[in-house]
């Protein structure tokens, strides 16, 4: 059936005749589409929390991610305005904390807020046990709540390295997954790890830097050339 937006029929997002009454209700979360799910985020399994590359999906979309937070322009909210890009936001509370309040306008755009540590140690999971990793990773959920209000859902290790030891620490901190990548807008050009181009189901990774500009018009156009749509990565994994 078409949703409210000529959408493709439904997710759990969309009420039916035969869903109870919330008691809570929702805060106002915005939808661009819902699709019928053909991807389920792989459970907490053992104790240690899945790690997604991407998303295996017949959907044509793609996953924008954006890290650390280090460089703070109007000019990149304003782009990701324009664009209506909504994204996850693994963000590093050392690297906000001059301005956290910078982020809010890409919530308000339909951005999370996600958890990429409190001290961005590249090497945690060689330098680091259990505790550390696991201290690291909590006082960015508290920080985040703290500040916009949700706990992340997801983990995205600084380098990118993970472990089983950094996967039990993820699902014990409260969080489903760990997020990498297998592309990037970086230097103002598309780097792939597999293939030329996007692929549906593609997690990709940007930063907070001064050349925000020239990767997002590199994401844009790889983007529009592949047919993909940005759909929060959160949405379609049911954790937002
Ligand atoms: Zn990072």
């Amino acid at each position: 059936m078409p949703g409210p937006n000529g959408a493709l029929a439904v997710g759990g997002e969309v009420p039916t005749s035969s869903a109870s009454p919330t008691p809570t209700p929702a805060p106002a979360k915005r939808i661009r589409r819902t699709f019928i799910p053909d991807y389920q985020l792989p459970p907490i399994v053992g104790g240690l929390a899945p790690v997604i590359t991407r998303i295996q999906t017949k959907h044509p979309v793609v996953f924008l991610t954006i890290d650390d937070g280090n460089i703070k322009t109007p000019e990149s909210i304003k782009l990701m305005a324009e664009y209506d890009y909504p994204s996850s936001l693994f963000l590093t509370r050392d690297t906000v904390a001059d301005n956290p309040a910078f982020f809010n306008a890409f919530k308000a755009q339909g951005s999370l807020i996600e958890n990429h540590t409190v001290t961005h140690n590249i090497n945690m999971v060689r330098q680091w046990g259990y505790q550390q990793q696991l201290n690291d990773m909590v006082g960015m959920q508290e920080y985040a709540f703290q500040h916009y209000g949700r706990r992340p859902t997801l983990f995205r290790p600084p380098g990118g390295a993970y472990s089983d030891v950094m996967r039990k620490a993820v699902a014990d901190a409260g969080m489903k997954a760990i997020v990498t990548w297998e592309a990037k807008a970086n230097a103002g050009k598309m780097d792939y790890q597999v293939g030329n181009s996007l692929r549906p189901g593609d997690i990709v990774l940007m930063h907070f830097r001064a050349e925000f500009a020239a990767d997002l018009a590199a994401f844009r156009a790889a983007q529009l050339a592949a047919g993909l749509e940005v759909v929060l990565l959160e949405d379609f994994l049911g954790v937002a």
